[in-house]
């Protein structure tokens, strides 16, 4: 089944791989998708989709998979200061895609999106892992995918290799990019409840600037709650992961502002794992013969909860260059150019967050009592994060507006 040649091998049958080879096998294209895993299990990863995540899901049609599957449409954002709401926002009214929050649980997300595109006509090889690319070294010359399953190794020509295999990508080692990483500034531990004593229509959003933490519950439909705490480094002994730190935890929620009442008759359903709250990014993911999607090309920090809308942004970005040109190079150079300057501004921009609402010390509370104040008065200065993700501004006059450096700095 995997002998000879596919026009496209994506390696890893995630969000991004499975998104991406749907369409492609929908449109004709000859893909084979290559899957480590067998069965989908609870990594802690992603389940709260941004709305303009949603966006992009529609413009690729698995927003409506998604939903038939069970995902849970979040119509509000609530904001907490304390336990006083602060703010609730209404996602449909207030953003440019009129869209809502989208959660899901992940294994499940997988597997329905993978037997969708296995169902418009890809070949899925799961249980099996991309181990080695040969990479055309001469002008023409095809990339060369080493593929390994339980029944031996086979190699698969293909026009392009897409590399979709997650933020420890073993495609961007052995094609050689350089990688980069931020430092680790912040630690996101994730664990999900059942039960939760509190309304499932809200991402429920605690941020405590003065303790340099926050929490988030993700309502993912069927009384079941993804839960993060979000603290920054340092701040604690040891981050908060393994099963026997489940009351640890609750406990670090409740400091940050939950209601302990909520957790009363709530059980924990999954394992409690912590996660490097950094961003790990190649610059141009594109060699010419492999392309990097997803968390493989752009790993943003998982504190912000922005990873599933920009596995898809890359998704339909890449798809829209590979159909629209004969010359996948090209197209995948182009592609790669683009993803600069979106993940570029998504970067700069969870940047500024980081620093404004999670650094500590004295310097930070200071800044903090001179912005958030402005921020109260014009909303607009702060980025639209769920709405407009990396097409909130984010050049220099967005920074000092940000950073309210435009009042303060004497004229001229
Ligand atoms: C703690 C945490 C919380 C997060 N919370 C959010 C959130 O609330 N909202 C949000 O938008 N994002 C969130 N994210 C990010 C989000 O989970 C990711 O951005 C998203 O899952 C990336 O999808 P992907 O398809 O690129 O990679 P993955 O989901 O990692 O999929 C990669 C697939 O490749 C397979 N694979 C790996 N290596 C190989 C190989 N060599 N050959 C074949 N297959 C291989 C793996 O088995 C896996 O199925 C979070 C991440 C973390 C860690």
């Amino acid at each position: 089944m995997t002998q000879g040649s596919y026009d496209i091998v994506i390696a890893g049958g995630g969000l991004g791989g499975a998104t991406l080879g749907r369409a492609l096998a929908g449109a004709g294209v000859r893909t084979l998708i290559v899957e480590r895993e067998t069965a989908f299990r609870d990594r802690v990863r992603g389940e709260g989709m941004m709305p303009w995540g949603v966006v992009e899901a529609r413009a690729l049609g698995i927003d409506r998979l998604l939903r038939d599957d069970g995902a849970h449409v979040v119509p509000f954002w609530r904001r907490y200061s304390g336990l006083v709401p602060a703010e609730s926002r209404n996602l449909a009214d207030t953003t440019p895609g009129h869209t809502p929050c989208l959660d899901f649980y992940h294994p499940s997300m997988q597997r329905t999106l993978l037997d969708a595109a296995e169902s418009s006509g890809a070949i899925v090889l799961r249980g099996a892992e991309v181990v080695r690319v040969d990479q055309g070294d001469a002008p023409g010359k095809p990339p060369v995918a080493e593929i390994r399953t339980d029944g031996g190794t086979h190699r698969v020509k293909a026009r392009l290799v897409v590399g979709a295999d997650g933020r420890r990508s073993t495609v961007r080692r052995i094609a050689g990019f350089t990688l980069n990483q931020d430092p680790v500034r912040l630690i996101v531990a994730g664990v999900l409840y059942e039960g939760l004593d509190t309304p499932e229509d809200s991402v429920h959003h605690f941020q405590c600037p003065a303790l340099g933490q926050a929490a988030l519950v993700f309502p993912i439909g069927h009384q079941r709650f993804r839960t993060y705490f979000v603290s920054w480094v340092g701040h604690r002994a040891h981050p908060i992961s393994g099963s026997g730190h489940t009351r640890e935890f609750l406990d670090a929620c409740v400091d940050t502002g939950v209601p302990r009442d909520w957790f009363e008759r709530a059980s924990v359903v999954g394992p409690l794992a912590a996660y490097p709250g950094a961003d790990i990014w190649v610059e141009h993911p594109c060699n010419g013969s492999v392309v990097l999607i997803g968390d493989a090309a752009a790993a943003s920090d998982p504190s912000w909860g922005c990873g599933l809308s920009l596995t898809l942004r890359d998704v339909r970005v890449l798809l829209d260059r590979l159909l629209a040109n004969d010359d996948w190079e090209a197209a995948a150079h182009a592609y790669a150019f683009e993803h600069d300057r979106y993940y570029g501004a998504l970067h700069r921009v969870l940047d500024w967050l980081t620093q404004l609402l999670y650094e500590r010390g004295a310097s930070a509370d200071e800044r903090r009592a001179r912005i958030l104040p402005c921020f109260a008065m014009e909303p607009d200065r702060a980025p639209d994060l769920p709405g407009l993700g990396p097409e909130t501004p984010s050049d220099e006059e967005a920074r000092r507006r940000f950073f309210v450096e435009d009042r303060f700095l004497p004229p001229g």
